[in-house]
């Protein structure tokens, strides 16, 4: 056995080897080809993000949130909007709301933002220089801001700076009526709180919104894979880096045809990687407006108070903070008090009804089977009609491979457009667990051909066949020194080789050289042209 080094992988951290990294390559790359089969693009994310962006679009009130996110302060050189945060940081009340943004004369000034609010416009500098022509700019723009609003006096001009301006700055506003204020940025910087991604959803809608991508052709359709990262209580299937594959559906449309081809194209792709045993529930939860869920909730609120005294302790402080979630619980001696609760289908609006009904129909039409499970719930505001969840095989308890739903607010809560999204996320490492237990994880292992080679002008051949050889796609081994060929033989049955072939001086003087087929150690003489044949034959025989 090695030695026990001092240093080990976090728990909850772990290294994939090569046994099993050809799996997650196959994987990865059979959800490359089906996504892209479907018109997804791909779409690479930072690994971590502002904290607030996170804690905007999962919820604040959430376990990731709450307590599993890896977070840190950050302090640092000012980044381009620090200035703008800043300032709305100090100026909270009210101008948030009220604010609408310009970039002035942008494509001369890059670096200079101007804000309307009550009676003030903001100009803020992400750079000190500033001259007569700029103060010049500002005031006409403050006469076109006091042409919209003919009633209300001339506004208050403020132009924020992040450093002291010079005196010449100072004397030219002062001149023209413009007011100065210096933001204390170390102070603001202090509070930017970065944290690893503990999904992706929100990311993807933050580059969504940042590339405007609502200018393109749509719905958007964007796929990613990657780390996720969450502190959790690391157990099997549950790690604390743990890899996600999943998709995202953005655009103007909320088509039942969208959230059904989302769907299929999981169960595709679970299909096309032999997964057996998925199963895929699936759920309405109404959308956000009195007579739909909010409406739902009440009632159940309302039922859930009435048997407390027999709900666990959890079960118990979600009736108040969010009592959707308690139709989640797994406690055994509360799924008989579970079972007679009100159900959300019985409490849709029509709308949501009759989506829910389409997306039905747009499945069976797809020939994709469901299961409903009017348990199946999400427990943020925004995420609203279809979810879905997709179980597998061999996981235990931790046997959710799969979790999508149709989000609509949340381009919009997050400062974008309003946009209609659906999306999924699924956990490569389960997904694996799942096709090592029913035995389709077996990743082809081992050489397709072992050289053996002896004496210095076998070596020379040795090294040309290896390249051509591999050249053609074969896995070959081309030992660095010279072996006896029994030895040579033994390492090449050891790695699991399919094919020795054996060079030595006379092969080579002969032009004739020995494959040995290590299965049945049967033997044939080749030509170099006729081996490169013979092997592309047996190749296509055995994948
Ligand atoms: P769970 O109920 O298992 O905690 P979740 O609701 O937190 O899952 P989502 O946030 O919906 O999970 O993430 C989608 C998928 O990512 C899950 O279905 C699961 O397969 C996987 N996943 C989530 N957390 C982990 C983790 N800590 N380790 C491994 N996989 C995870
Ligand atoms: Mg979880």
């Amino acid at each position: 056995m090695a030695n026990k080094s001092k240093f080990q992988a976090i728990r909850g951290t772990r290294d994939l080897l090569p046994s099993e990294t050809g799996l997650w390559n196959r994987v990865e790359q059979t959800a490359h080809a089906v996504f892209g089969t479907f018109g997804f693009g791909e779409i690479r994310l930072p690994a971590f993000e502002e904290t607030e962006l996170f804690a905007k679009a999962i919820g604040a009130e959430t376990d990731i949130i709450s307590k599993e996110m890896f977070s840190w302060q950050e302090s640092g050189t000012i980044i381009e909007t620090d200035l703008q945060q800043a300032w709305m940081l100090k100026h909270k009340q009210g101008f948030e709301a009220a604010s609408r943004e310009y970039v002035f004369n942008s494509r001369q000034r890059p670096d200079l933002v101007v804000r309307e609010g009550d009676h003030t416009l903001v100009v803020e500098f992400k750079r000190r220089t500033i001259n007569q022509a700029t103060i010049e700019n500002i005031q006409q723009y403050r006469r076109v801001f006091g042409e919209r609003f003919p009633d209300e006096k001339s506004p208050r001009l403020l132009l924020v700076f992040a450093e002291e301006p010079s005196e010449f700055v100072r004397k030219l506003a002062g001149s023209n009526g413009v007011e100065i204020e210096v933001l204390d940025i170390p102070e603001y910087e202090q509070h930017e709180s970065l944290s690893l991604r503990p999904e992706a959803t929100a990311s993807v809608c933050r580059a969504y919104i940042e590339h405007g991508m609502a200018q393109l052709p749509q719905p958007v359709k964007l796929y990613y894979m990657g780390p996720m990262f969450r502190r959790e209580r690391p157990q099997k299937g549950r790690y604390r880096q743990f890899y996600q594959i999943g998709a995202e559906v953005l655009g103007g449309s909320d088509a039942p045809a969208i959230d059904a081809e989302v769907i299929e194209m999981v169960m595709t792709f679970f299909d096309r990687l032999g997964l057996t045993g998925a199963e895929l529930d699936i759920n309405s939860i109404g959308h956000n407006a009195p007579d739909c869920r909010p409406a739902y909730v009440q009632k159940l609120k309302a039922e859930l108070e009435k048997v407390k005294d027999k709900l666990g302790a959890d079960s118990q402080r979600r009736i108040e903070t969010n009592p959707l979630r308690v139709l989640d619980s797994k406690l055994e001696h509360e799924q008989a008090i579970i079972a007679t609760l009100p159900r959300i289908a019985d409490h849709l609006c029509d709308e949501c009804k009759a989506h829910y009904a389409a997306v039905k129909r747009q499945l069976e039409l797809r020939g994709v089977f469901f299961k409903e499970n009017w348990r199946l719930v999400r427990g943020l505001d925004y995420y609203m009609r279809t979810t879905f969840e997709i179980t597998a095989k061999g996981l235990g308890s931790q046997n959710a491979v799969c979790g999508g739903g149709r989000y609509d607010g949340l381009v919009e809560l997050l400062g974008g457009p309003p946009t209609k999204g659906i999306g999924f996320a699924i956990g490569e490492d389960r997904l694996i667990l799942s096709l090592q237990e029913s035995g389709k994880g077996a990743a082809p292992q081992g050489r397709d051909v072992y050289i053996a080679w002896m004496g210095e002008r076998a070596y020379a051949t040795a090294v040309r066949a290896a390249k051509d050889l591999r050249t053609a796609g074969f896995r070959v081994e081309l030992p660095p020194t010279e072996l006896k060929f029994g030895k040579a033989l033994e390492r090449a049955d050891k790695l699991g080789s399919r094919f020795a072939l054996i060079l030595g001086d006379n092969e080579v003087a002969e032009g004739s050289w020995t494959l040995k087929t290590l299965a049945d150690g049967t033997q044939q003489k080749f030509t170099e042209p006729e081996l490169l044949e013979f092997l592309r034959s047996r190749k296509s025989l055995s994948s």
